[in-house]
């Protein structure tokens, strides 16, 4: 087994859970930064059909790599027990991710056990689209409410290379356009940009799903993980983004949607609609950050480039109260002090930091 492999199971130690506050068990919670618990990130499989070179790079991801165990994985009811505490604690923004969440065979029962569970909840779903065409009606008649859609280029040869599975632009597309039928709008559209690699195809990107109802939102390619090869060299900043998408399109800023929302709007002059930039490394936006992550495997993370998280599964499976799970939320958050991006260095950026496949993008 490579060393790469060996580090990243080690990553997956729980770090010991804080006792919560005794005032502030229960209710809205504020982490040390004063930042509210309002997401949930949610990854229901490590598994995942594509290699993105920059996500799963097919070198450590190959077929000797061992994703987690069927009884590692947290089961549906685990997951929606764990969706019932996060509500309790003021959190209304459920998103399932992965890995590539339409793998996980019964998805949509899944949904359909958090929308009953959590009838006022947002509930969304980021996807690689590749089996969306046959997802999309099922999942919004089990109650989800949108999806995202990753797509990082329309041009045939660079998805190809980009997605490392030969999967093809069209078969996205024909995806996007099924949820767009089923009613899982306004789709976003995500497109991580990495200089040299796709940044050509920015404002063929902006061009394509104008005017559709779609919003792309355009990525800077981050160092998540520890086995994408990041380099500050690859990032393409949103400021040139923006700047590449007006000077074809006039733009100009819009209004966050809400406190904390995570891409930076702008709307197309013309009336034919808006794009969105996501600027987590040229501009960090962790004073806002109200996200939590759940991992496959039951662990709860603070951050997207943190390097250990909590054990809640154990916690499930060892017969605690709900009650007493809520106090360990409680605990973990109200310590939360991470601002990983405003802080990152070259330095930073080479630790060995937990892999986004694992704990949900
Ligand atoms: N399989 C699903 C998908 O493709 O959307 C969900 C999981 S994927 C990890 C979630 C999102 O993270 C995708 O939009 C993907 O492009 C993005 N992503 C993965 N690695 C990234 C990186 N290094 N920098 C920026 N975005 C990244």
């Amino acid at each position: 087994m490579s060393k790469t492999v060996i580090a990243l199971r080690e990553s997956r130690a729980g770090l010991p859970i804080p006792p919560a506050d005794a005032a502030l068990r229960t209710g809205p919670l504020a982490d040390a930064r004063g930042r509210a618990l309002h997401d949930l990130r949610i990854s229901v499989t490590d598994r995942c059909n594509f290699r993105c070179t920059y996500c799963m790079p097919r070198e450590v991801f190959d077929a000797g790599y061992e994703f987690l165990p069927h009884a590692e994985i947290l089961t549906f009811e685990e997951i929606v027990r764990v969706a019932r505490i996060f509500h309790g604690h003021g959190t209304r923004k459920f998103r399932l991710t992965g890995g590539e969440p339409l793998l996980r065979r019964g998805i949509d029962r899944l949904v359909a056990m958090l929308r009953e569970a959590l009838p006022d909840a947002d509930l969304t779903l980021t996807t690689n689209g590749s089996a969306l065409k046959s997802h999309a009606r099922s999942l919004r008649d089990a109650g989800l409410d949108r999806v995202t859609v990753s797509l990082d280029s329309l041009d045939d040869a660079t998805f190809r290379a980009m997605n490392d599975a030969d999967f093809p632009v069209a078969k996205v597309l024909e995806g996007i356009e099924a949820a767009d039928r089923a009613g899982l709008a306004p789709i976003k559209i995500n497109m991580v940009v990495k200089r040299g690699v796709n940044d050509h195809q920015v404002v063929d990107m902006a061009r394509h799903f104008r005017g559709s109802g779609h919003i792309v939102r355009y990525i800077e390619f981050m160092d998540v993980g520890s086995t994408n090869g990041w380099r500050m060299d690859d990032v393409v900043p949103s400021a040139e983004i923006v700047r590449r998408i007006g000077a074809q399109f006039p733009l100009e800023p819009a209004e966050a949607n809400y406190r904390g929302e995570v891409a930076e709007r702008w709307r197309y002059l013309d009336g034919g609609g808006e794009v969105g930039v996501i600027s987590s490394v040229t501009e960090a936006f962790c004073s806002t950050c109200t996200r939590a992550r759940l991992s496959t495997d039951g662990h709860l993370y603070t951050c997207l480039f943190a390097q250990r998280g909590y054990d809640l599964k154990s916690l499930l499976r060892a017969g605690a109260a709900d009650a007493a799970i809520a106090d360990a939320v409680a605990g973990i958050w109200q310590r939360r002090a991470d601002r990983y991006s405003e802080i990152r260095t070259a330095e930073t950026a080479r630790g060995r930091k937990v892999e986004m496949s694992f704990i949900g993008g």
